[in-house]
């Protein structure tokens, strides 16, 4: 990376360089809904935007368009608020009890997950007089959230509460969405079809990132993307078409050559079978490269893989750099864990996880540049 970059990073003392690039980010928010279109796109922005901080996310993608936010938690979008004007935030994990008072003042929409929730929202309705938007999630095969086929088929049949409820969604999520073949897609759209006609004229809420590239019969009436937003590969179905958001350089802090024999790192985990050069680097499991990486993993310079050797410490990790010509890697030279030569799928499966783990496991120590 370029010298401007280890200057800031050596004034401010970060570990790493984190850029996410906020114009991808558009680009993404755009291509869904070209995907979707005539169907709206939804953002969600839970988990503080999946890591990459919901204060720079949320007022791009508004200014892209988006009129619709969901979050995890009430207290997510009563932060969100601040960003979002005029846009509609929903609550995923659904209205908790206590929670009523302020979701119905700071105008946000509940996603309903049960009977009782509902029953708690009409009579906060009730009390103020007037109904209140809510979201209608019902469980088509997930087994998380929503309110099971007979709790569904209760509020379908009961007048009163509905009367009293003012219904902007039927809203359903996909458990294997992202694998194209898998049977469990039919399975719940066939479910979600069935509650539909429950509820008529209910426009409908389903796909997410993985959902928008099931086909159209997926998509209702509104899609929720997060994921894909954020450049993670959103289904197997074709190559990743999602513009990468997030890079991640982290800088050398000491550069040594090493013994045949040589143990390196916790538990003595690894140990040398020749002369080794090695680079240890300043970011470690604290800051969401886990530490399942140890032994598998790698960083990139220029191109060249550097495999991480023995185990990831909290706040550091060494890396064979053999294969670099000696003295190429110095004190503030940065190495990609996130980049063209790595991408965010490809740590998160050396890692055994997934792209979502990664993003909203990169914390807040790197310096964070967005563009
Ligand atoms: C997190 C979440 C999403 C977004 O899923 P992506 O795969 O990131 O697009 C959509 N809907 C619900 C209910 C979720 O929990």
């Amino acid at each position: 990376m370029n010298t401007h970059s280890i200057e800031i990073l050596s004034r401010d003392g970060a570990p790493g360089y984190l850029s996410i690039d906020l114009d991808a980010l558009r680009q993404n928010y755009r291509y869904l809904c070209a995907r979707t279109a005539p169907v709206p796109v939804a953002a969600v922005v839970k988990a503080n935007a999946y890591g990459l901080d919901v204060a720079r996310v949320a007022p791009v993608l508004r200014d892209a368009g988006c009129r619709d936010f969901f979050v995890a938690h009430v207290g997510e979008a009563h932060r969100l608020r601040q960003f979002v004007d005029g846009a509609r935030i929903f609550v995923l994990n659904g209205l908790q009890p206590g929670a009523e008072d302020g979701c119905a003042d700071a105008g946000i929409v509940p996603v309903l997950n049960s009977l009782e929730q509902a029953r708690n929202w009409t009579q906060t309705a009730a009390m103020r007089g007037r109904r209140l938007p809510a979201v209608l999630q019902v469980d088509t095969g997930m087994s998380r959230l929503g309110l099971p086929p007979e709790e569904a088929s209760a509020l379908a049949a009961d007048g009163t509460l509905r009367d009293r409820l003012e219904l902007l969604f039927l809203m359903s999520h996909l458990a294997s969405g992202d694998a194209s073949e898998d049977v469990q897609n039919s399975d719940q759209l066939a479910a979600m079809k069935q509650a539909s006609a429950l509820f008529p004229s209910l426009p409908v809420c389903f796909a997410n990132s993985g959902g928008v590239f099931l086909g159209a019969g997926f998509h209702g009436d509104l899609a929720r993307s997060g994921i894909a937003l954020y450049g993670g590969m959103p289904t197997d179905a074709i190559d990743n078409p999602m513009k990468p958001v997030v890079r991640l350089d982290v800088r050398v802090i000491q550069t040594r050559t090493v013994p045949a024999g040589a143990r390196i790192g916790y538990g003595g985990a690894h140990v040398t079978t020749a002369e080794t050069r090695l680079a240890t680097i300043a970011a470690g499991y604290a800051d969401g490269l886990p530490r399942s990486l140890g032994h598998r993993g790698a960083a990139f310079f220029d191109g060249v893989r550097l495999p991480i050797v023995g185990r990831v410490s909290m706040d550091s990790i060494t890396l064979d750099i053999g294969a670099l010509p000696a003295g190429t890697l110095k004190l503030g030279s940065l190495v990609e864990l996130i980049g063209p030569h790595q991408t965010l799928e490809a740590i998160a499966a050396d890692a055994g996880t997934i792209s979502y783990e990664i993003l909203t496991s990169l914390g807040d120590r790197y310096h964070r540049d967005y563009r």
